[in-house]
């Protein structure tokens, strides 16, 4: 029995991940849930999961029968737990991750933020107090399962990426893109800033950051192929010239499922890969000039420092701005650069000084925005 708090559970992640629970039955128990302000998703939930406790930022709303409210923190720490699942989006996982870390727990992360930002802090947090990271999202869950009985070097880590539903557009294309196209990805459905973040690739940009992290490899051995099937999720590379992939439907539930149940593979609601359907798998690389968000992100993983802190905090921003109808598509890789340009990096990563260089890059794009992306706009016009 695998007792896990769900952090995020009114989310995307969160309400499959109790999918995940209600299909396991007796191998999960959910003993905490934490929800924004959606309460009366929540107070759905606990009375559905009867969780001993909960969080939300709407507390009084919340009619938690029997359940008490807590801290993320209280609930990541608390002696009940054994699994935290953290699928709250931005940074409000970090602490609750670094807590759990702290206490030996297993940390089943879903939350991008929390690695590409603090990755060196988690990691170190994770090594010094016997805490484990279990990736959900699928392409490190990938990674994850090809890893399992292989205790030498790596060669190269291969991520694959959808390509998002503009991967054929021209580039003149990519500038009229409207925010309902963009938000109609084509294989996986998922919260908007990460399916706007996929249509961008910024999306494949942070998950080789966590790579880096979480498997201990550097930049320049983790390559990213375009794989529009979206049936191998990732794959490993060894000195050998071997490759090991993991495929499966595109399906989230079974990711998370794996998380909670791993090393343990149990039968899921999902129908597995039919074998005798006849089907072709297809791989390209990418395109950088198109999709410059991809370099972006390889190239603040390499700064390292507050770099990758400072391309979330300009991606939030510009990525909100976009959904809004306020810059062109195109306009989110021009904001983040400017951001990445404008950075002084601080001296250490401190978690102080990781939260100010998102705080104010995401500042410096809101209240540049329109310039700079008038500015771009001018300068393509030339370059025509
Ligand atoms: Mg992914």
């Amino acid at each position: 029995m695998n007792r896990v708090a769900l952090l995020g559970s009114t989310g995307s992640v969160g309400t499959q991940a109790l999918d995940v629970a209600r299909h396991l039955g007796d191998r999960v128990r959910i003993v905490a849930l934490a929800g924004g302000r959606n309460t009366g998703l929540l107070s759905a939930q606990i009375a559905e999961f009867h969780p001993r406790l909960y969080h939300s930022l709407l507390p009084d709303r919340v009619t938690g029968l029997g359940a008490r409210a807590a801290t993320l923190e209280e609930i990541a720490s608390d002696e009940d737990v054994d699994t935290v699942l953290v699928a709250t989006s931005g940074t409000a996982g970090l602490e609750p991750t670094l807590a759990a870390l702290r206490r030996g727990k297993t940390v089943a992360l879903a939350n991008k933020e929390v690695l590409v930002m603090a990755g060196g802090i988690v990691v170190e947090a994770a090594h010094r107090f016997g805490g484990r990271l279990v990736p959900v999202d699928s392409e490190h869950s990938a990674i994850f399962q090809c890893l399992r009985g292989e205790d030498g070097p790596i060669a190269r880590l291969l991520l694959t990426a959808s390509g998002g539903p503009f991967y054929r557009y021209t580039s003149e294309r990519l500038t009229s893109v409207s925010v309902a196209e963009a938000l109609a990805h084509p294989v996986w459905s998922m919260g908007q800033k990460i399916t706007i973040d996929s249509a961008t690739l910024m999306n494949k940009g942070l998950e080789v950051i966590e790579a880096h992290w979480l498997f201990g490899v550097p930049f320049d051995c983790i390559e990213v192929v375009v794989h529009p099937q979206c049936l191998i999720h990732s794959m490993v590379e060894f000195p050998d010239g071997s490759v090991k992939a993991q495929m499966s439907p595109p399906d989230m539930t079974l990711p998370i499922q794996y998380a909670l149940t791993c090393p343990d593979r149990v039968p899921a609601r999902t129908a597995p890969l039919s074998w005798t359907d006849s089907r072709s798998l297809t791989f390209e690389p990418v395109d950088v000039t198109r999709f410059p968000c991809l370099r972006l992100a390889r190239q603040a993983g390499a700064a390292g420092g507050t770099y990758p802190a400072a391309l979330c905090g300009a991606d939030e921003a510009a990525v909100s701005l976009f959904l809004k109808g306020r810059i062109p598509f195109t306009g989110i890789a021009r904001l983040v650069e400017y951001a990445l340009n404008a950075h002084r990096a601080a001296d250490g990563a401190s978690l102080e000084a990781i939260r100010n260089a998102e705080r104010q890059a995401c500042s410096l794009v809101t209240a540049h925005s329109e310039e700079i992306v008038m500015e771009g706009a001018a300068q393509s016009r030339a370059r025509l």
